[in-house]
Parts: C-alpha cells; structure tokens; sequence
C-alpha cells in the first residue's frame, strides 16, 4: 500500500461530534457510533482526489451498521459505504452525507478451509496469511489493494482467480430490509467484475462478513501464461512463492502500490474492457489499419465479442506516460491513469472526456470508467 493512503483507519481530521440519537425508532442499540464532520475523503483514497464528506463514521461492528443506516434514514441523508478507497473517485464538492468506512476487522477459522473475514481486513494481508498457512484458492489475487469487503462487489480477479470461486456466502446489512442478512454465493449474482452489489442493488447491501472456502494443502492456480513462465515447469511452486510472484509482475506493470512510488495514486484499471457485436471486428481492423485476425478480442457469447480497452487507447494515441497535466496515463500500464500530484476530480474528468472522445472518433466505440464514482 501506499505510503500516504492508509486503511481503513481514523483520518486525522478535527472535530468530533458525538450524536446521540434522539427519537430513535429502529431496533437499533444506542451504541453512540462516533460521527464526524467535514471529514477529508482523498487521503481515504487511493486516486486521492476530491473533496469532504459532510458526515463520517467508521463501523467497527454489525450494530454500527445498523446504527449508521439507520441515522442516515433518519436525517434524509444518502449513506456511501467506504472500504479501502481503491477503487474510488471522490467529486471536488465532496459527499453531502454520511460515508461509512468499514473497520470491522477479524480473520476466523472455522475448520476444513473455511474463514470468516471482516470487510476491514486488508485483502492483501488476507491473501499473504492464507498462503503462509497452506490454503490456496487467493493466492494469485494477491497486490490488489483495498479491503475484503470490497472483493465480492466487483468480483475481484487477476492472474487466472476471482473472488467467486472461493467466496461460499457473504453476510450483509439489507438496508431495504433494514436488517442483516446471508447471501449464498449464487445469490451474489458474480459475473465478471459484476455482482448484484455494484449492478442491480448497488447501495441496497453492506457487506459485513465474507466467507471463503479455501482448500487446505491445495496447489497453486498456475492458469496464467505469464505467471506460468516465471514460476518455471520445475517443483511445483508454494502458494506464497506464486503470491509473491504476482506480486513481482504487477509491480513491474504499475498495478502495485508501493510506498514512495511516484505513480501510487491510481485506481487501477480505469477503463472497462468494451463489449461489442462481432460485426465491430472489421471497422475495427480497418480504423486500426491491420488484419481482422489481428485484433485482440476474445468471445463472451451471442455475437459479442470483448476489446482489451489498452488496445484501444494505445491505437487511438494514448499510450503509456500519455498527458502533461496533473493526470495522465501511467509510464507502466495503459488503462491505468494516475494523479501525479495535484490533482482535482475535475482534472481526471477532463482527461478522462479526452481519451473516451479519441477512442470514439477512431472505433467507434465509447469507453466506460471503471472505479466507482462517490455519489
Ligand atoms: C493499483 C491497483 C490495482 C488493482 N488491481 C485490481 C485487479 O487486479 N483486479 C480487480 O478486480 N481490481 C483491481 N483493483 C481495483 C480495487 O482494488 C478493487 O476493486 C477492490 O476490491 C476495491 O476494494 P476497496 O475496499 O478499495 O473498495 P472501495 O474503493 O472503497 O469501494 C469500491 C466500491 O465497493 C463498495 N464497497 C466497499 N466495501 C463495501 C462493503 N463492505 N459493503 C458494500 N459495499 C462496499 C463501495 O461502496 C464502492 O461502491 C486495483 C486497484 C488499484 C489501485
């Protein structure tokens, strides 16, 4: 993680406010959660733009969560649910309502693989603990940043893994409901990059605990050429040698924060990859100026196919170390931009309009953001 991004913790921000709720309605305990306010959300992110959040709290248990939804019902405000910030762009006006970051840690074994884990767990500790002790099943999700909270929203994957695979079931707070519920893994709705949290219900759920069935003494996951080739076709790697050479690959391709690495402040990919119809191959290969059978693409079924959006951007003439100003694309991935210091959410949106407006004129194809925007 990044020197400065810190998670989930308690910023250093002044004035504590404690609310004590008044004509409180709901079958909450008055548990008096800590309520800020004015709060500074950039450092809580790792892009690092944007403003204050009017209202901030940080969940240190299920009644906290209950009470913080419960509050925010009460006084008509949106409530935003933080985890590590990673994936994460803060507006310059800030949050006008209460962000809830989740610091409800905890790693519990529960026997024969299974482990209950708190959102406010570092995913990456999380990882590096699992493959020191012998379960595999997480080991090549190992570098991505944020909290383990966040890996069922967009179903985390990189180097051959997805979060799905070992997620058994979640527990969250239904604020439709208002009360908590267990999801089974089938009704997280997982597909790629996409769970029903950040698609059909986005907001409705707070994930409180995931459970991940892992396999004890199990091998490593070694579907990914890359990591194929550096692992080599001797013995068969450990799990944390094979975390640690994930690790290795995304550092050299930028997709690692590293404390005092000039490029840390990024969200990682910041494209999607575009799905298209099939019929798109050959005015891609023709704006591109290459054969047909040139173009990247992989099937995802019923005439579509998917475009690495990297490919993209690189065509349309935004390539690595692309931009001047206080956002551009990083020196060691395409799809990455970064905020080399100073910037404001307005910077990202300009630079962000500029590469979706070049990419459209030359394919004909219009890019969406991939990190969350706090509204
Ligand atoms: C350098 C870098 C590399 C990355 N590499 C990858 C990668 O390889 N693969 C990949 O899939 N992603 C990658 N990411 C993206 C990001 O790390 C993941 O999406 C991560 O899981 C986000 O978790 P977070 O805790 O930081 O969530 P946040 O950024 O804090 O929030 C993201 C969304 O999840 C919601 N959320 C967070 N916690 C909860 C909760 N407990 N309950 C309900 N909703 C919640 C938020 O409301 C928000 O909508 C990368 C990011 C960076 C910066």
């Amino acid at each position: 993680m990044s020197g400065e991004h810190q998670m989930p913790n308690t910023p250093k921000s002044p004035g504590w406010v404690t609310w004590v709720p008044v004509m409180y309605s709901r079958t909450v305990p008055a548990i008096g959660l800590e309520i800020r306010e004015d709060v500074a959300l950039a450092p809580l992110t790792t892009f690092g733009v944007g403003g204050a959040a009017r209202f901030f709290a940080v969940a240190k248990g299920e009644p906290d969560v209950a009470y913080a939804a419960a509050w925010a019902a009460e006084h008509g405000l949106p409530l935003f649910v933080l985890g590590g910030g990673s994936n994460l762009l803060v507006r310059d006006e800030g949050f006008d309502g209460l962000v809830l970051q989740m610091g409800i840690a905890g790693i519990e074994d529960r026997g024969e693989g299974l482990f209950a884990v708190g959102p406010g767990e570092s995913w990456d500790g999380f990882v590096q603990q699992m493959a020191d002790t012998g379960y595999a099943g997480v080991e090549c999700l190992a570098g991505i940043p944020g909290s383990v909270g966040g890996t069922p929203v967009q179903n985390v994957g990189a180097y051959g893994q997805e979060v799905s695979e070992t997620i058994e079931s979640v527990r969250a707070f239904d604020r439709s409901a208002g009360d908590f519920v267990e999801l089974a893994k089938e009704e997280c709705r997982f597909r790629y990059r996409q769970s029903r949290f950040n698609t059909e219900e986005p907001g409705r759920f707070i994930v409180t605990e995931a459970r991940f069935r892992l396999r004890p003494g199990g091998a490593p996951t070694l579907k990914y050429a890359e990591l194929k080739e550096r692992v080599g076709t001797g013995t068969l790697p450990s799990l944390s040698e094979v975390a640690r050479t994930v690790r290795e690959i995304r550092r050299c391709k930028g997709m690692l924060l590293v404390a005092g690495d000039a490029e840390n402040h990024t969200a990682g990919s910041f494209f999607k990859n575009p799905v298209v119809e099939t019929e798109m191959l050959a005015p891609i290969a023709a704006a591109a100026g290459i054969a047909v059978e040139k173009v990247p693409h992989w099937p995802t079924g019923e005439g579509q196919i998917k475009i690495p959006a990297a490919w993209l951007l690189e065509r349309a003439g935004f390539v690595k170390g692309w931009g001047e100003g206080s956002v551009g694309i990083s020196s060691r991935h395409t799809l990455a931009l970064v905020n080399r210091g100073g910037a404001s959410f307005e910077d990202v949106e300009r630079v962000r309009s500029e590469i979706v407006d070049g990419v459209w004129q030359k394919f004909g194809i219009r890019l969406e953001r991939e990190p969350v925007v706090m509204n």
